[in-house]
């Protein structure tokens, strides 16, 4: 029978074919990383489209990211030969949830062309309804009130269901209130915000009935990857969507309530229970669709031994796991161990890296072939810089470059007004950031006054404030400002220019903005801000780092030049290169701070996970690296390895000499021991090969001493731009 397969199903192995074969009834694909299980989701289809059980129309294919759709489109037309016309239900949740939406929107009170508001306009929006309802908005942040919102829209809950402990959380107990006055504003704006992508569709088949049966009728084949991470509206959405009544099966008989839904996914890949994923949703799945197989592939095609040896053992000391055994056939004496650098501080993490990678050209690599994970965004900064000097092209996947990210675009703006008085751009962009009560009339205003003399904007507002063309608030602001810019511009040359900088967003009141902010993306904000300061202390002075961004920012992406590919970890589930480099492996970094701080070991198995879904995007080769020193706040401050590294075994894991040019920091090294007085066993140990030992014989109130200090310089990272889930639509 194997002989007269199609092409597509041969190479698959029992369990893997199993899976695609499987065609009546719910499937889950229970595996490990790398067994294949987006390989067999994306044959399924194939499957379904060749033997013509559906048209590409009759199926929904649920994936991570819009990318990850876009690649399975590819794929599957690979399988079948030719491209595939229009698999219109393959998407995101969201995408997906956007094209049920425009369909029926007046079944959930919107008209079909309602808008989609963005996190900003949502939080815009939730002031106004404060203050509207005569409560204060510094006491009550809107932001916070949004990621309220947004956390009971992932649990798929109206404002009628909130607990009650959380409705009286917020705003003395109006918590509720809110909401549902939010709700309605929405409604009468014809807009919806991400969380009704997927809640308007449940309410709208929960109310109609005969829709939603018009949709079992259609989907005839359900299908969710990355299922460990889906939250609880979508498991409701997919549960409604999936309980198909009776039909006739492809023999003709007729199968009671069959259900074809295929879940597939890792307990041990589960990284978003931050932002409301709920792991249960795969414990689930068996009461919710009885008689479901489950299969499990055991066979991991990505890795090396080593690799998979090391990732297993590591996320072998998590308790909350279902347990899953991986194998690889691939056994090869020739294979690289997983090797852990020790480096004195980013900056020479970065040029160790940049070291490794030359090395990996010069053999013959290719840059697409690699990447680095990192666990904050802030990290990739020292990266992109170094990559820029040696010339090596990269790409940052899932978020902006560095220095194109919003706080690090509003500062540079600051910077280049007081190094150029000129520069109109940049004054208009931070004008009114933050918010000085200077409106659109008076930029206008401004503007005008400006274009009409020939003169740069801030000329004009220092003009302009003498006259008495501006209302006396706006005057007032704009007084402020044009004081602030002249004092710095008078600091220009006798200031030391990060402390100037630092200066600049301190008085601005940039800084407190971010500060204020209650968003889960601020405090990553303010750390990039602090990296930014961070990264002027290797130039001479203000305009030189300018220079220095423009010819970085001015450096070419393109789709297809030959590129390393930064990204943080949260944005590389389902990704695979031959070479991963994993910086940043300190306490306090990673795992993060916040999971360090949590009680209960919730956090810290999360962070655990992760560490696992990127040591598992390695094929052949898995560098991972700390610091001893990170520099915060100007300050150095010593750093832990991360305990992740002690969980290792030593079997998979070497540890690299210390190295090469800058190498004095190992043993008998005079670099670190001159410079910085502060050098301790750490180092030592990590930089000999008998790091396991040393490990072993470290007392835990060296640890402790240790813990403390890293914990406390490192309290603010953030999680950066992370995943990519939800958030981008495409329409
Ligand atoms: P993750 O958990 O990281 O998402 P996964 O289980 O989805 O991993 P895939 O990405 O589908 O795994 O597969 C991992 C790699 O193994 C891919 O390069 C894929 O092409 C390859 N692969 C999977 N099954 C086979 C097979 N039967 N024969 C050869 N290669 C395979
Ligand atoms: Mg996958």
């Amino acid at each position: 029978d194997q002989a007269r397969a199609p092409d597509y199903l041969s190479g698959l192995n029992p369990e893997q074919r199993e899976a695609v074969e499987t065609l009546d009834g719910p499937v889950l694909v229970l595996a490990g990383a790398g067994t294949g299980k987006t390989r067999v989701l994306t044959t399924r289809i194939a499957h379904v489209l060749a033997t013509n059980r559906a048209f590409p129309s009759q199926i929904l294919a649920v994936t991570f990211t819009n990318k990850a759709a876009r690649e399975m489109k590819e794929r599957i037309g690979v399988l079948v030969g030719g491209a595939v016309e229009g698999m219109p239900w393959l998407g995101t949740f969201h995408s997906i949830g956007v094209k049920l939406l425009r369909r029926h929107a007046e079944l959930v009170g919107l008209s079909s062309d309602f808008t989609i508001l963005d996190t900003d306009d949502v939080v815009r929006l939730i002031k106004q309804i404060i203050q509207a309802e005569g409560l204060d908005d510094k006491r009550w942040p809107a932001k916070q009130f949004a990621a309220m919102i947004d956390g009971w829209k992932n649990k798929g809950l109206d404002p009628s269901q909130i607990p009650e402990g959380d409705a009286r959380a917020f705003a003395n107990g109006r918590g509720r209130e809110l909401y549902a006055a939010y709700q309605n504003r929405l409604k009468s704006l014809n807009a919806c915000d991400f969380g009704d992508l997927l809640l308007h569709p449940i309410r709208m088949f929960r109310a109609n009935p005969d829709v939603l049966r018009d949709y079992h009728q259609r989907f005839r084949y359900i299908l969710v990857d990355e299922y460990q991470d889906t939250n609880t509206a979508q498991y409701m959405w997919l549960r409604l969507l999936a309980q198909r009544p009776s039909s006739k099966n492809a023999e003709g008989k007729t199968v009671n309530g069959t259900v074809n839904i295929c879940c597939v996914g890792d307990d041990d890949q589960s990284i978003y229970g931050w932002r409301g994923a709920e792991v249960d949703n795969i414990l689930r799945f068996e009461k919710d669709f009885p008689g479901a197989k489950v299969i499990k592939l055991e066979r991991n095609y990505r890795s090396t031994e080593h690799i998979l040896g090391a990732a297993g053992h590591l996320i072998a000391h998590n308790e909350g796991r279902l347990g899953k055994t991986l194998f690889t056939d691939r056994v090869d004496p020739n294979d690289e161990k997983v090797v852990v650098h020790a480096a004195w501080d980013s900056e020479e993490e970065a040029r160790a890296v940049g070291e490794e990678i030359e090395q990996l050209q010069r053999n013959q690599h290719l840059l697409n072939d690699m990447a680095i994970l990192v666990r904050a965004s802030f990290q990739m900064r020292e990266f992109e810089d170094r990559f820029v000097t040696l010339g090596i092209n990269y790409r940052v996947i899932g978020g902006p470059r560095f220095y194109e990210r919003l706080e690090i675009r509003d500062a540079m703006a600051y910077f280049r007004v007081v190094c150029q008085a000129a520069d109109d751009l940049a004054f208009e962009r931070i004008v009114n950031t933050p918010k000085r009560g200077l409106g659109d009339t008076t930029i206008r205003n401004l503007h005008d006054y400006a274009r009409a003399r020939n003169i740069p904007m801030l000329q004009a507002a220092s003009d302009i404030v003498l006259t008495d063309e501006l209302k006396p608030k706006a005057r007032k602001s704009l007084l402020d400002v044009v004081a602030d810019f002249s004092r710095w511009q008078d600091m220009l040359d006798n200031t030391p220019h990060t402390e100037l900088a630092e200066k600049i967003l301190d008085e601005s009141g940039y800084t407190a903005m971010w500060q204020n902010d209650k968003s889960a993306e601020a405090p990553g904000r303010l750390d990039n801000l602090k990296e930014l300061i961070r990264s002027m202390e290797s130039f001479e002075s203000l305009r030189g780092f300018l220079e220095h961004v423009s010819l970085v920012m001015d450096v070419e992406q393109n789709e297809n030049m030959d590129a390393i590919s930064i990204m943080t970890l949260h944005s590389a589930k389902g990704l695979e290169f031959e070479t991963v480099f994993l910086p940043g492996w300190e306490e306090g970094l990673f795992p993060h701070q916040r999971a360090l701080d949590e009680s209960g070991r919730a956090g810290l198995e999360e962070e655990r996970r992760l560490a696992y879904v990127g040591i598992t995007r390695a094929k052949r080769r898995c560098h991972l690296w700390f610091v001893s020193n990170r520099r915060i706040h100007g300050l150095w401050q010593s750093t832990l390895p991360s305990r992740f590294l002690d969980e290792l075994p030593p079997a998979h894991v070497e540890v690299a000499e210390a190295e090469s040019s800058y190498g004095g920091y190992g043993r008998g090294g005079g670099y670190g021991q001159s410079r910085f007085d502060k050098q301790e066993p750490f180092q030592n140990n990590y930089s000999t090969p008998g790091w396991k030992r040393a490990q072993a014989n470290k007392t835990d109130a060296t640890r402790e001493n240790w813990g403390s200090r890293s914990g406390h310089a490192v309290e603010r990272i953030g999680y950066g731009e992370s995943g990519p889930r939800g958030k981008t639509i495409d329409g």
